[in-house]
């Protein structure tokens, strides 16, 4: 497993990209648009934006959009190799512990990932900074018959 150094990567042109996702967010009921975007091993960005609906059960995060969008354009789980997520908060926003699950499913544990906000603030975590004691697939056992 290769350990990226938070550090490479570029705050402004990452959280910008987010910025830009969130842009394109679909949030007529909360007003709360929320940008992420997930570089893939070649390089490449997969931006998302939150999706709400009247019903609101069936509203997508913005991290859930981009990381399925990502799946659903022939990247694998795992592959990813950092994220950033920006909304307008007083403090770097933070996905919600949906986001958590599905980023735990579909990116390695020591992705760094960056949360931002409007105004310039940020901080780095990782997936499992994010989730600790997450259930995975290692937590699904066939049943032992006795
Ligand atoms: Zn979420």
């Amino acid at each position: 497993m290769v350990t990226e150094d938070r550090r490479e990567w570029d705050v402004k042109t990452l959280l910008e990209a987010a910025r830009m996702a969130r842009d394109h967010a679909y949030v007529p009921y909360s007003g709360f648009g929320v940008g992420a975007v997930f570089m893939d091993a070649d390089g490449h960005l997969h931006s998302g934006c939150n999706v709400e609906n009247a019903a609101y059960g069936p509203t997508n995060c913005a991290e859930r959009t981009a990381l399925f969008r990502a799946i659903a354009d022939g990247r694998k789980p795992g592959e990813f190799r950092v994220a950033a997520v920006i909304g307008d908060t007083d403090a770097p926003i933070t996905p919600c512990g949906v986001c958590r699950q599905v980023m735990v499913e579909l990116c390695r544990p020591d992705m760094p990932v960056l949360l931002g906000n409007l105004r310039g603030d940020y901080r780095w975590t990782t997936v499992a900074e994010l989730l600790p004691g997450a259930f995975t697939s290692t937590d699904l056992q066939p049943q032992r018959s006795s």
